[in-house]
């Protein structure tokens, strides 16, 4: 029997699918301004809640134009551990344990120094060259920065695809300070048993710190059952805080008065209207804050994580594994002949929520979709088109009607109109 045997290939089936999808009406929390825009990006840049227009204006007039800087303690001061404590729900932490503030990569700077801090004794971190290119460059300088005396060990991917655990136990041993890795990999959606690798490190007596950006807000996420130390990740993409909104990070709570934060602002001051000059960190989360957290866009990330959380992230997740399951079927039907090939795990339970598809054509058929055929992927280099699946509003159609024209850009030679330099921004 075919793996495609449940499914048929007709646009009515797609039609049903949404019909049936008890989260359909989420879509309508969403500013769709072109319906016949197929948006499969929400992985790099989430859609537009209409709340968050609401929220924003609110924001904008009353709480800054009108009440100035009482807005201070009217919300405000609080805006990092209120929203925080949403985004605690979406990632199975405790509302003490999670803080939005700053940017991903400024977190992990943090979180990594205080993790190295804490095991003096040991100097080797691990992760992978599936791992997000920021986050290597600032393991490579904190390297650098805290002279050399560590070694960062990067594994390589033998598929290019996951990393099989053997590498990462014969990786992790009594020397290893921390192991941090992307939970869902950036470009091949690859995700990681969360608690199996975090038991093992724990198990060499290594920290673990999760980069969460591909994972939150599309795949369930267990940090306290998994008994994970540290975590970060950004709010821009599944969870529609919009461009530049600051990311979050997690301490496990037994964790957080051991740590020290390399960049000791004031805003991680304990009584910091007390304005004393001898730094004394605050006692709770608050203490790997740095400086005035981002006000106005903690108010659209907040807006954005309510919507995920009234959905439900296990509502969300089968919705995802059923859209990724769909589209990798239309794509062995009528991709695969056409030379797309599949650089995403097939098994479910072993990837988030996008799926990427090589081509050596890649760069031009991505331009093709985006200048004519009405559809935004993106594209990760050397080949992959990256199609994001945002269970809270893509819908079955959209997936049907991508992979109908990403037939069409070849089968009609659409895509030779356009050269293979890269874009700016992908
Ligand atoms: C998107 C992403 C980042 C982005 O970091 P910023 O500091 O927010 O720019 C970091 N890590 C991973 C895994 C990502 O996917």
């Amino acid at each position: 029997m075919p793996s495609n045997y449940k499914y048929s290939f007709t646009k009515e089936f797609a039609v049903q699918l949404d019909y049936e999808d008890p989260l359909a009406g989420f879509r309508n929390e969403f500013v769709i301004e072109n319906p016949d825009l197929i948006y499969l990006d929400g992985n790099s840049l989430g859609r537009l809640p209409k709340r968050t227009v609401q929220r924003l204006q609110d924001f904008t007039e009353r709480q800054w134009g009108e009440r100035l800087i009482r807005s201070w303690n009217e919300g405000w001061l609080n805006a990092p551990m209120r929203t925080g404590g949403k985004v605690a729900q979406l990632v199975g932490a405790a509302q003490d344990e999670v803080i939005v503030t700053d940017s991903t990569s400024t977190n992990l700077f943090k979180l990594v120094v205080a993790a190295l801090q804490y095991m003096p004794d040991k100097k080797k971190i691990v992760t992978d060259d599936l791992n997000f290119p920021s986050d290597i460059y600032i393991l490579q300088q904190i390297c650098a920065f805290m002279g050399n005396q560590y070694h960062l060990e990067v594994l390589h991917s033998p598929d290019g695809m996951s990393v099989p655990t053997e590498l990462i136990t014969s990786a992790v041993d009594g020397q290893t300070a921390l192991l941090t890795l992307s939970h869902t990999a950036y470009k091949s959606g690859f995700t990681y048993d969360m608690g199996a690798i975090t038991e093992l490190a724990h198990q060499a007596g290594a920290l673990v710190l999760w980069d969460l950006c591909h994972s939150a807000g599309a795949v369930p996420i267990a940090l306290n059952d998994a008994n994970a130390d540290l975590a970060v990740g950004c709010t821009y993409k599944y969870l529609n805080g919009g461009p530049g909104s600051p990311a979050f990070l997690y301490v496990r709570r037994s964790l957080q008065d051991r740590l020290s934060n390399p960049i000791a602002g004031w805003f991680s001051q304990k009584n910091q209207f007390a304005f004393n000059l001898n730094y004394e960190p605050a006692a709770d989360i608050r203490r790997f804050m740095v400086g005035s957290p981002f006000i106005m866009q903690l108010y659209a990330v907040e807006a954005g994580v309510e919507v995920l959380l009234e959905a439900g992230m296990e509502r969300l997740r089968a919705k995802s594994v059923s859209q990724t399951d769909y589209l990798i079927a239309l794509w062995e039907e009528w991709l695969e002949p056409l030379g797309y090939a599949l650089k995403s795990p097939r098994e479910s339970a072993q990837r988030g929520s996008h799926i990427s598809l090589g081509h050596k054509e890649g760069m031009r058929i991505d331009k093709a979709l985006i200048e004519e055929m009405n559809v935004i992927p993106d594209f990760r280099e050397p080949d992959n088109i990256r199609l994001g699946i945002a269970p809270i509003y893509t819908r079955y159609v959209d997936i049907y009607e991508a992979v109908i024209r990403m037939r069409q850009v070849v089968t009609d030679h659409i895509y030779e109109k356009y050269s293979s330099e890269r874009l700016e921004v992908t």
